[in-house]
């Protein structure tokens, strides 16, 4: 048996006894119970004076005020209104920076000095090494390929003929599709819908394009309006219907994202001299390239979607300092990074990330501190996503490289050592 199967048995049996006996009782858990909670919230969830007073009457005793409704914060609180509900402060999240990382990219080109909020010692300083690195290399290329933000209506037919003929109606109407989606919006595009047939049911993919914003919210609306007018029109009418089957991938990792796009597809590498490899990294391409066939080799016996190191660090970090949707990171931090010996002796390194849902307009991305912190960037507001999704796929790269030098040099657990426990108060 081993430690975790050990450690549900101990739970379950309940305690050992004062004479260390194991005693085989069930473990107890509290029954339903209907009473009325002795805390509620008020049932209106917008931010008003009146509200946050309310609100804050009942949290008093449980919390200190002054940590989430700070004067700043309480003073703009109106400009929340659209992000959340319930509202009763904010949380201050650290903010390092990383850089300055130079990008030759087809939309960012410049010198960047990226903002990142965590609470992991040892992040932001692995960030600024790789970055570092990769300027003094002349800066890395990043290229972005492609486009699409999805949602995946799903219809139920009594019968495979049934789905067969929705699905015929269905792809004649692309035109009058497009033209009822766009009808939402003015920066969303529909590319193009994709039938899934599985049993008796049909999932539509409409895929979009969505300008500077990272669009979920735009293809929902957009793509409601095809999905009622289909239920009002179609011959076949379908047994149920819902409008996303979860075939859009919203929030999930899946490996059809990796062979297509969800949001935008980046790709980034960079070029390495040996000399400069070890004087930034302590350590050798050939060391680099090996820590990666192991990683992974180690990523395909757990099964992960493409392999790479660590850009859920970046991303997490990234997303939540420029108002992006920090749950969409599980999707996004898909991807490849690749390592090999150049024909010089150095060392190329790429990565591959088809799935950053990012944008530079609505979400989070005007919100006081996430937009000063998009304003670091220089990349708020229109015009700026697809540079922004170039350089968060380089941030991913410095990062790579400077966590497969800290293995391949050994260093990994000393740097996090010092950085996470040794550090003066
Ligand atoms: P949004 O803030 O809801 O919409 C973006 C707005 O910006 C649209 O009104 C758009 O107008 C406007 N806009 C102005 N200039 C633009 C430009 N240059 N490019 C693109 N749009 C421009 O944001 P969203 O990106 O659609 O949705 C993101 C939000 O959805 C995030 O907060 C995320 O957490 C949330 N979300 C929603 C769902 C969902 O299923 N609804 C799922 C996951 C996450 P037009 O539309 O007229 O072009």
């Amino acid at each position: 048996m081993n430690d975790a199967s050990e450690q549900n048995r101990e739970a379950l049996e309940g305690k050992l006894d004062g004479q260390n006996q194991r005693i085989h009782q069930p473990a107890k858990l509290p029954v339903p119970h209907f009473e009325r909670p002795s805390i509620r919230l008020s049932p209106r969830p917008y931010i008003s004076e009146k509200t946050l007073a309310a609100r804050w009457e009942k949290l008093a005793e449980l919390s200190s005020r002054e940590h989430l409704l700070d004067p700043h914060t309480e003073k703009h609180a109106a400009c929340y209104n659209k992000n959340i509900e319930h509202f009763i402060g904010t949380v201050k999240m650290p903010v390092g920076l990383a850089g300055p990382l130079r990008i030759n990219g087809l939309y960012a080109q410049d010198d960047f000095l990226i903002p990142l909020a965590t609470t992991e010692a040892a992040l932001v300083a692995s960030y600024n090494r790789g970055a570092r690195l990769i300027t003094a290399a002349g800066g890395a290329s990043a290229m972005l390929v492609s486009e699409g933000v999805t949602r995946s209506p799903a219809f139920m037919f009594y019968n495979l003929c049934e789905a067969g003929q929705f699905v015929a109606w269905v792809t004649s109407k692309f035109d009058l599709f497009k033209e009822i989606s766009e009808s939402t919006t003015s920066h969303g595009k529909l590319k193009n819908i994709d039938v899934h047939i599985e049993g008796n049911h049909v999932y539509l993919v409409f895929e979009f394009t969505t300008g500077d914003a990272s669009g979920q919210n735009m293809v929902t609306f957009a793509t409601n309006a095809v999905y009622q007018h289909i239920l009002e029109h179609t011959p076949v009418k379908p047994e149920g219907s819902f409008l996303d089957g979860n075939l859009s991938g919203d929030k999930k990792a899946n490996s059809f994202a990796m062979r297509h796009v969800r949001g935008k597809k980046v790709v980034a590498e960079v070029h390495i001299s040996r000399e400069m490899l070890g004087k930034f990294l302590h350590t050798t391409p050939e060391r680099m390239v090996d820590f990666g066939v192991v990683a992974t080799t180690g990523a395909m016996i757990n099964g992960s979607i493409g392999a790479n190191a660590h850009y859920a660090n970046a991303l997490a970090a990234l997303y939540i300092a420029c108002g992006q949707d920090a749950a969409c990171v599980h999707e996004s931090a898909i991807g490849i990074t690749r390592m090999k010996v150049n024909r010089d002796g150095g060392l190329h390194t790429s990565v591959t990330l088809p799935n950053l849902i990012v944008g530079t307009v609505g979400g989070g991305t005007s919100l006081p501190s996430q937009k000063a912190c998009l304003d670091i960037l220089g990349l708020h507001g229109a015009g700026n996503a697809k540079a922004l999704a170039e350089v968060i796929a380089c941030i991913c790269l410095a990062g790579e490289l400077s966590i497969v030098g800290a293995f391949a040099a050994e260093h990994f657990s000393r740097a996090h050592e010092k950085l996470a426990r040794k550090q003066p108060n």
